[in-house]
């Protein structure tokens, strides 16, 4: 294998998953090359759930207005009765945002569009996807991965330190791997559809037959589309006429409507749903995310943003690795992220089981924020402590006022690519590039008025939180000279070196 790399970096699929790698290597400075086998983007809208944690994410990359702007949030629904009456409710808790969580009402965002923000910010920072490019074959030694791409002109051999499937449920990586998939069919098919039609006011999600797997149909309306997008279960065997007319005949026999007509169909699938968690999430230099690595059932709105967070956790990693820290690193990426997907795996076919009863309800537990790294190696406290916010925990929000009297919340400082440190009083750590440091208290640059920092970090007088790029807390710290001692040895780990030149 040769040793001359022509990128750092190969990511195969341009769906969320590998665009928001892309995102998080650009941002970084970290050569990269992104791959799609289409020619041209995905249309569909499938994953239109933007849950809580994912827009703190996006929030993070640049893109949380944009998305907000070109979709929106869930309309209430109206549940119809076998009379054709209706109950209106709905389809989630609506609870006010706190200091701490800003975010707590999903977004409705189709999924063709969060793609398209997302090259769009690819696209500010340099980088693009190079579309109708296919991964064939690769292989890997201790030192990279030579990858066979086929693309508009012709075959090429690629070399890579690190490759990254984000190829899907049925990532082409996964099989070339060998690593196993797991888990089981579900026995339920069904048909996902965007459509234009006429016959239903677009303020609200319609439900029909709620808990018939039979003759369950939902049209819930697009945000920041003429479209609605139906979905309902189908027999899990034989064809399914997803045409205009098909799709007005199964509307006409499920609701006992006769005004409802679709114009036009703009993308349609009729899927058989799955859950199933990848063995392992690296082999070597190869890594696995998003669907390639786990796949289940679309009840919870799960999949696209645990996809996304998945690429988060690992883009940092990949970065920092490939700036000097240890490899080793990149294997708290599978130690995080697997059991994050397990749990929703068991949550999303939870929430199917309830569908199926026709009892759905959808808690805090689908908008991810309670998600955390405690046994993670990456996560330290010096010393241990045993109640309070925990090395591992999800970095809350906090709104402060700057010294110079302007507004602000922590998640803007955390904002970006680097590491924050919060010192709650003296002490003192080298700066170093990559890394803000922030001082709350007496001459502090940060004023907790609302004493919102406090209440989510409890931090005593002399310790400090540090703050991981993908916005969870890296280690706790007291101040005094073994506390910073431990400190300043974590972030040279990190590849934060006091003495080196950095991107950010
Ligand atoms: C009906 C439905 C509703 C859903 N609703 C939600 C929801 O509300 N919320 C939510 O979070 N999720 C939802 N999901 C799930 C969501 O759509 C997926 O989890 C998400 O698309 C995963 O993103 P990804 O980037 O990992 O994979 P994908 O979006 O599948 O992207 C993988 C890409 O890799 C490309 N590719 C594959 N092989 C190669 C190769 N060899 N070379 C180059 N490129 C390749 C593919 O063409 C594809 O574009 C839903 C899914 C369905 C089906």
């Amino acid at each position: 294998m040769t040793n001359h790399f022509a990128a750092d970096v190969l990511i195969c699929g341009a769906g969320a998953a590998g665009l928001t790698l892309a995102i998080e290597l650009a941002r970084r400075g970290v050569s990269f090359r992104l791959i799609e086998k289409r020619r041209e983007p995905f249309h569909g809208s499938r994953g239109k759930g933007i849950q809580a944690r994912t827009q703190e994410v996006f929030e993070d990359l640049g893109i949380l207005d944009r998305a907000v702007a070109a979709g929106g949030v869930y309309p209430p629904m109206r549940v119809y009765c076998p009379d054709g009456k209706f109950v209106e409710k709905d389809f989630d808790e609506r609870p006010q945002p706190t200091p701490a969580e800003p975010y707590h009402i999903p977004l409705m965002v189709p999924q063709f569009m969060t793609e398209c923000i997302m090259r769009e910010r690819l696209a500010e920072l340099g980088g693009h996807v190079r579309f109708g490019c296919e991964l064939s074959g690769f292989e890997q030694d201790e030192d990279g991965v030579t990858a066979k791409l086929s693309g508009p002109d012709g075959e090429e051999t690629f070399s890579v330190r690190y490759l990254v499937g984000a190829d899907g449920a049925r990532s082409f990586v996964r099989g070339a791997l060998g690593v196993d998939f797991p888990g089981k069919t579900l026995g339920v098919r069904a048909v996902v559809a965007d459509v234009a039609l006429t016959g239903l006011d677009r303020g609200w999600w319609h439900q029909f037959n709620d808990g018939d797997m039979q003759r369950m149909l939902s049209i819930c309306p697009l945000g920041g589309t003429d479209l609605f997008q139906l979905q309902g279960p189908v027999p899990p065997e034989g064809d399914i006429n997803l045409s205009a007319a098909g799709l007005e005949h199964m509307i006409a026999e499920r609701t006992r409507r006769s005004g409802i007509r679709v114009h036009s169909v703009s993308w349609a699938s009729a899927y058989a749903m799955n859950a199933r968690l990848a063995e392992r999430y690296r082999a070597g230099r190869v890594f696995l995310v998003g669907d390639a690595a786990h796949i289940h059932p679309p009840t919870g709105g799960q999949g696209l943003n645990t996809s996304v967070q998945d690429a988060c956790n690992l883009g940092w990693k990949l970065a920092a690795v490939l700036r000097g820290a240890r490899d080793d690193l990149l294997d708290s990426y599978e130690i995080e992220r697997r059991p994050v997907a397990e749990a929703m795996l068991g949550l999303s076919t939870r929430l199917l089981d309830a569908g199926k009863r026709g009892d759905i309800r959808r808690g805090r537990e689908v908008r991810q924020l309670d998600i955390c790294y405690p046994d993670s190696p990456v996560s330290v406290e010096f010393p241990p402590r045993r109640d309070g916010l925990r090395a591992g925990d999800r970095a809350p929000d906090a709104p402060v006022r700057g010294a110079a009297g302007q507004p602000a919340r922590l998640f803007q400082l955390f904002k970006g690519p680097h590491w924050t440190l919060l010192v709650h009083g003296q002490g003192q750590v080298a700066p170093r590039p990559g890394l803000h440091i922030h001082r709350l208290g007496e001459r502090g640059d940060i004023i907790d008025t609302g004493n919102h920092v406090h209440d989510a970090y409890t931090l005593a007088e002399g310790e400090c939180v540090l703050v991981r790029p993908d916005g969870y807390v890296a280690a706790i710290s007291t101040m005094d000279t073994e506390g910073t001692r431990q400190l300043e040895a974590y972030l040279d780990r990190m590849a934060l070196s006091a003495h080196e030149e950095h991107p950010l």
